[in-house]
């Protein structure tokens, strides 16, 4: 009997991860078929998606975006344009979807990825930010609803590889001592505060290893994406903060590692490449092509691993505070995070100076019980208009340096 194709929204499809998940679909056209795109502004690449995959929605959340794809939408797509927050919300909870890639990036991901929690449907998660603003309302609608999230972070797909299979248990109580984090220290490893202070947007985007959108590129040379990822561990597998170790591993082959109480370490590896954590989520619990080359560990050679340096790389420690200091602390770091990132894309701001707005946010909003979404949204907007602050004072520093 033939099987239906699963049904797939991908949300931030113009993006690295969208691209990528287009690409792997496209590799099984009898397993998946694409219901709905979405992305903000990007109507060439959005349109040459809705001609090859046909989907029955795109959306843009830009309204002018939006117009423009439509009057150029060809009359041969079936595809309706949407737009707006409400319609993404409504696109991914349709009964006809199976799966939603959350790929969005950055906090404007979280109402979706939280409506497609409540709608139990198979959440594939790669808008870390959604877990690290939202973790406590994102998790509770994923267990109320009984959604089922994939992690598509490589680090926490690989964990996910590596955790005792189908057992509904907390980690400690099914032998796992630790999980391994591991980082590949970023374009800055062997940099000295000097020479990072003069970095550049395009230096801090050159990853050694791994080709990602901008904001996750600054985030992976600054660590804030390893803190970032550690807030995300503890939420996604129920982990006290001090069973997660994070690891420098500067040649990305092995992508975590989980510890066991009697003493074996299970790891996963693989060549840097996201189409494998996008298929394995596909395709879960099968395995199927993504089109990734086979790893060649006799090309590969040795595997390193070193400790990683919390004095030039602050933003890993204020993440550990942030998740101590709990509630809504994680979201204002989160949101401080993507102003300063912001204002360094567009060399407002040096490169360290992203810790330091952080830091700033964290020391002057007061962190609450993310009890609801709306209070979760003040939190990220209050650490917004601190960040902005701050951002303009360093603006105002730096122009009154260059005037004297
Ligand atoms: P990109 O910057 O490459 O793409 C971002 C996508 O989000 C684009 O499609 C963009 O649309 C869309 N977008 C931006 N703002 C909005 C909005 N307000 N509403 C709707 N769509 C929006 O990012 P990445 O693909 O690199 O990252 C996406 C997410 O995945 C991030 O959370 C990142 O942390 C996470 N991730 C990424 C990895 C990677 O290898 N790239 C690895 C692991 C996690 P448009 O093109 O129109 O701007």
């Amino acid at each position: 009997m033939a099987v239906q194709p699963r049904s797939i929204a991908v949300l931030g499809s113009t993006g690295s991860i969208g691209v990528n998940t287009l690409d792997v679909i496209a590799r099984h056209p009898d397993r998946f078929q694409v219901y709905a795109l979405a992305a903000n502004t990007s109507v060439d690449a959005m349109l040459a998606q809705c001609e090859a995959f046909q989907p029955r929605y795109a959306l843009m959340m830009d309204e002018a975006a939006a117009d423009l794809l439509r009057q150029r939408m060809p009359a041969s797509c079936p595809t309706e344009v949407l737009c707006g927050q409400q319609d993404l919300a409504r696109v991914v909870a349709a009964p006809e979807v199976d799966a939603v890639m959350a790929a969005i990036v950055g906090a404007a991901g979280l109402p979706s990825t939280l409506a497609a929690a409540h709608a139990g449907k198979t959440l594939l998660l790669a808008n870390k930010e959604s877990l690290v603003m939202g973790g406590h309302l994102l998790m509770q609608a994923v267990r109320e609803s009984g959604a089922r999230l994939l992690p598509i972070d490589s680090e926490h797909n690989a964990i996910f590889q590596c955790m005792p299979v189908a057992a509904d248990a907390t980690p400690s109580l099914r032998g796992v001592s630790k999980v391994l984090l591991t980082a590949s220290g970023g374009p800055f490893r062997d940099w000295d505060y000097e020479r990072m202070r003069e970095a550049t947007p395009d230096q801090a985007c050159a990853h050694p290893n791994w080709s990602m959108g901008r904001k996750i590129s600054v985030d992976s040379a600054s660590l804030m994406n390893k803190g970032l990822e550690f807030i995300e561990a503890c939420w996604i597998f129920d982990l006290l903060p001090e069973a997660v170790d994070v690891v420098v591993h500067p040649q990305s082959i092995i992508h975590s590692m989980v510890q066991y109480r009697d003493g074996s370490v299970l790891a996963q590896l693989g060549n840097p490449d996201m189409r494998t954590p996008i298929a394995y989520g596909l395709g879960w619990p099968d395995r199927i092509d993504a089109g990734v080359a086979p790893l060649d560990l006799i090309a590969t050679a040795r595997l390193d691993f070193e400790a990683p340096d919390e004095a030039r790389f602050p933003c890993l420690r204020l993440a550990r505070e942030a998740v101590a200091a709990g509630g809504t602390a994680m979201a204002i770091c989160n949101a401080a995070n993507e102003v300063a990132v912001d204002a360094f894309l567009s060399q407002e701001i040096r490169f360290t100076d992203i810790p330091r707005v952080i830091e700033h946010s964290l020391s002057m909003v007061a962190a609450v019980e993310p009890v609801s979404l709306a209070v979760v949204e003040t939190a990220d907007e209050q650490a917004r208009a601190v960040a902005q602050e701050s951002v303009a004072g360093m603006l105002a520093g730096v122009k009154s340096v260059s005037n004297a």
